[in-house]
């Protein structure tokens, strides 16, 4: 169907806004990836009646349908070729006790405010802060530093309500879907997956062990199950006392062997950078640190200076407790990948693809040896930050643009290195175009192909988000804008 043709029918059919123009087109066209790829239109839902419409248009036409919150997913993963449905006109907030119900297209800034005057918060809480979307963040999976305490979206989903590729409206776990879902996964399914903290690789049947968990199935399934409507998210209190320590070390390793047994402290978060970061941190740091880790710790902080005093192997530079400041320092550590961009010439580039590794934490070190070789092998710089308490480093290599072509190479090493020491590819930012083709090699031919039977099941005509997770083409550089 032509562009036109497909706007102006579309148009009849809902009760808001449908676009086609080159501006809005070229505008959904890219996220916070390295990829760009040109919608046929972008439609704007008011509400849940429109979202079916949509879908039943996207079946009728079979029109590839994918849906969009703040496009700041960094592998592509809310691009598509036919519709993007941008979820933002969904904005609706119902405050609960322990939980809030949320509409998939509030801004997590507009939740933490609403939530803030009422003493509580959500727990993942991506480096992005304020500009990603609920739907976007249940979508991937998002986490953030203080999934050390809180864990990831998947483990703080209570309930779910989505459009399914039929444009039926259901709502998970309490559906006929429920006993269907649980029916495809085998049992003990979790005994092949790996033995991490987070993980966005794939679809997380492993956390699925009664109907009463057939929601979590959506955290992670980046639209490809479900245009996602609203959901029900557990909340905490606020902390009374926070405390954060920023600790220096001469060496990425040596902080990397620290972490564990920092973690046996219970911190909220324990968060890496290495020095083409800590070059930009504006306080005092010693000569020769090539890295430094930010510790939090919440409530009982006198004795949890005491006890990073004996346990460390760095040297601490900062013990800060007033919260603005500490907020003012996370503000270092959240700004990251905007310093990382510092570090880019003219003739390089910085492609965003195998930076979300996350491994068993004691592996740390062996994760920074894989790394050492690639870098080695094909002359890369590298920039590591990231979730070191959850044994999740976010891996920046910088190369020459006329390497483009070592790319997929590189890639494919690196993956094979990270599943071979108990990892996941993934740990928080989920696969899209740079990383569904690895699915498989992640999980291996039997979960796949589970993997396809849930697929087959929500959407057997493969309109949601279609060629993310379940892929049987290369996109790792197909898209590439760089
Ligand atoms: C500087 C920076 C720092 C970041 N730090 C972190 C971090 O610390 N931790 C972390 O986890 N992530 C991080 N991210 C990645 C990103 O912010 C998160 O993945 C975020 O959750 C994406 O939300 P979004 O609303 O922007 O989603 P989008 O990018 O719009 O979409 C992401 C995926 O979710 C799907 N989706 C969106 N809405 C819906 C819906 N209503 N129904 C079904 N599917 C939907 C999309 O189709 C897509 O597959 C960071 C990104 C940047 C740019």
């Amino acid at each position: 169907m032509k562009i036109d043709e497909m706007g102006e029918k579309l148009s009849k059919r809902v009760n808001c806004q449908v676009s086609w123009d080159d501006y809005a087109r070229n505008f959904y066209s890219v996220d916070s990836s390295s990829y760009t790829l040109k919608p046929s239109i972008v439609v704007f839902p008011k509400n849940e009646l429109d979202i079916i419409k949509i879908i039943k248009f996207a079946k009728k036409y079979h029109i590839p349908a994918t849906a969009r919150g703040g496009g700041t997913g960094l592998v592509g993963s809310a691009l598509g070729s036919g519709i993007i449905i941008d979820m933002k006109n969904l904005n609706k907030i119902s405050l609960g006790t322990n939980h809030v119900k949320v509409d998939a297209g509030v801004f997590k800034g507009h939740l933490d405010k609403i939530l803030k005057k009422q003493g509580k918060f959500i727990g993942p809480n991506p480096s992005i802060g304020p500009f990603c979307t609920v739907g976007g963040m249940i979508g991937t999976n998002a986490s953030g530093a203080r999934s050390l305490k809180y864990g990831s979206m998947i483990d703080n989903l209570i309930e779910v309500k989505l459009v399914n590729a039929f444009g039926n409206m259901i709502k998970l776990p309490n559906s006929q879907h429920a006993k269907q879902v649980l029916d495809i996964i085998p049992s003990n399914i979790e005994k092949v997956f790996p033995k991490v903290s987070k993980n966005s690789c794939g679809y997380r049947i492993d956390k699925i062990y009664s109907k009463t968990d057939v929601h979590k199935i959506i955290a992670g399934s980046e639209g490809t199950l479900g245009i996602i409507v609203s959901a029900k998210i557990r909340t905490y209190k606020i902390p009374k006392n926070i405390l954060l320590c920023i600790i220096s070390y001469k060496t990425l390793l040596e902080a990397a062997k620290d972490v564990s047994k920092i973690n046996e402290l219970k911190p909220s978060a324990v968060e890496l950078v290495d020095n083409n970061i800590v070059k930009h941190i504006k306080i005092k740091i010693p000569s020769q640190t090539e890295c430094i880790l930010f510790v939090e710790f919440y409530d009982n902080i006198k004795q949890n200076i005491k006890q990073i005093r004996d346990i460390t192997s760095g040297r601490i530079i900062k013990i800060e407790t007033n919260i603005k400041k500490i907020t003012e320092l996370w503000g270092f550590r959240n700004s990251a990948l905007v310093y990382s961009l510092k570090s880019i010439t003219k003739n390089e580039t910085m492609p965003t693809l195998i930076e979300d590794a996350v491994v068993p934490v004691k592996r740390l070190p062996l994760l920074l040896k894989i790394l050492d070789i690639i870098s080695k092998k094909y002359g890369l710089k590298m920039i590591v930050y990231g979730h070191a308490g959850n044994g999740n480093l976010h891996i920046r290599p910088i190369l020459k643009r006329r390497d483009r072509h070592l790319i997929k190479k590189i890639a494919s090493e690196f993956f094979i290195g990270v599943i071979g020491i108990g990892g996941s590819i993934t740990g928080e930012h989920g696969d899209g175009l740079a990383r569904s083709e690895f699915v498989k090699l992640q999980y291996g031919k039997q979960v796949y192909s589970v993997f396809k039977d849930i697929k087959n099941h929500f959407d057997p005509q493969n309109i949601l988000n279609p060629g993310k997770i379940i892929s049987n083409q290369s996109t790792v550089t197909k898209n590439l804008k760089i």
